[in-house]
């Protein structure tokens, strides 16, 4: 899977290319436009660590902030050998979009460290964050900028940024400021539902499209790339759904399971080996042969750019749920349309990760603890209700899910700025 569809890929440009067809969409003044192509802020530091060996070893982090005229920066912080300044500032840009279509009150921020977590010890890990955590210092804040847990980081990191953020600053008040941070653990702040939010969002928009284009989920399969919490809660949701998934993959390899795996099993395999590899409930296949399986969904919740033109022709599904940021190419995709495949696009799809990351965010602040059937209910109704107003603007104006959602969040973000005009 570490393995690339497009070997020249330039996710920023491609998020620049939407934002550009969209913006033609809901004819945004130029000014906006030109605003909205370049995160406000790029912040690079470079800090220390103490290694278990003794020896110190020099990271490079990063946190992007994308854009605030909504609410604070958000969003997620990827630890990942493959974090770059450009692709974060393409992640960054997709946070906005995705709090403006869900009308919820951030911007959008991202951030990282380029390293793999899988070379190092958790003790190691827990200082890389500290200290990166410190070196953020004050640019991050509960008013300012919000980190959460994406590729390769967790609510563990979390709580070591929130604890390390709360013993740096002078507040005397330092409970309240828990809420720096969303995707905590239950015990430190975090909200019911958290965890699987993002996949529950995939879901509820698979279950709309499917309501649209009467296809019964009963006795279908999927194919999920990325077996993280995304993927691996994807699986889950859907065999409880009585979709079986019959092909996996991640960082190790592929695996088939014609007879559809058992997602609890393999959840808890990856979380005792690190990834699917050495699962014995399936075989082994390769890249190909898992874009090849016939399947009715197929779930990419790993990298950007797994999706290119080879893999678009060999794909055999009727749907793709995006549940990772950016899985598909351009290219990739006008294939995918001419071969009358629906994709649900990323900034719609896995929005439900941010959508709870807000209400953690409102009950820290509240000092409240909803209970899991309140969170549920809540991001089932703003999924389900952002589903249909992107599928309604695509109707109505003839363009794609993904061009709709940009544009809904474009119109949002436009009128915020008409509004507020620029200072001085
Ligand atoms: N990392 C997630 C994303 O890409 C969640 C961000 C958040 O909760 O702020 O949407």
């Amino acid at each position: 899977m570490t393995q690339e569809a497009q070997e020249d890929y330039q996710f920023f440009k491609v998020v620049q290319d939407y934002l550009d067809q969209a913006a033609d969409v809901v004819h945004l003044p130029t000014h906006v436009r030109e605003m909205l192509s370049q995160p406000k802020n790029e912040l690079i530091v470079n800090f220390p660590v103490k290694m278990d060996d003794g020896s110190l070893k020099l990271f490079k982090g990063y946190r992007i902030q994308h854009n605030n005229l909504l609410g604070p920066y958000k969003g997620g912080i990827r630890y990942h050998a493959s974090v770059s300044l450009d692709d974060l500032k393409a992640l960054s840009a997709m946070m906005t979009w995705k709090s403006g279509l869900m009308g919820i009150p951030f911007g959008g921020g991202k951030g990282g460290i380029k390293f793999n977590p899988r070379d190092y010890s958790n003790h190691e890990i827990m200082r890389i964050t500290r200290r990166f955590t410190h070196a953020l210092g004050t640019h991050i804040g509960p008013h300012f900028d919000i980190p959460a847990p994406d590729m390769g980081t967790n609510a563990q990191i979390m709580v070591w940024m929130m604890d390390t953020y709360m013993n740096s600053i002078s507040e005397t008040d330092k409970n309240a400021q828990r809420a720096v941070v969303t995707g905590k653990s239950l015990a430190c702040g975090g909200s019911e539902g958290r965890a699987q939010a993002t996949s529950r969002g995939v879901l509820h928009c698979i279950i709309e499209w499917t309501k649209e284009h009467h296809f019964e989920l009963e006795g279908k399969t999927a194919i999920v790339q990325g077996f993280g919490n995304v993927g691996g809660n994807a699986s889950l949701l859907l065999a409880k759904l009585g979709v079986s998934t019959v092909a996996v993959g991640d960082h190790s390899g592929y695996l088939a399971n014609p007879e559809g795996f058992n997602a609890h099993k393999l959840i808890d395999h990856v979380k005792h080996h690190g990834s699917i590899g050495g699962y014995e409930g399936g075989h082994e296949i390769s890249r190909d042969d898992f874009f090849s399986t016939k399947a009715d969904i197929f779930i990419p919740a790993a990298l950007e750019n797994q999706v290119g033109t080879k893999e678009a022709e060999l794909l055999d599904v009727k749907l793709i749920a995006e549940g990772a940021n950016g899985p598909t190419t351009p290219a990739g995709e006008l294939i995918l349309k001419d071969r009358g495949i629906h994709i649900i696009p990323d900034v719609l799809a896995n929005s439900g990760g941010v959508t709870v990351s807000y209400y953690e965010w409102v009950q820290n602040r509240r000092s409240e603890s909803w209970d899991a059937e309140e969170v549920l209910s809540k991001l089932e109704t703003a999924m389900t209700r952002a589903y249909h107003r992107v599928e309604y603007f695509a109707r109505e104006h003839g363009v794609d899910q993904r061009i709709a959602s940009y544009a809904l969040a474009l119109q949002r973000l436009n009128t915020a700025y008409a509004e507020r005009g620029i200072f001085p």
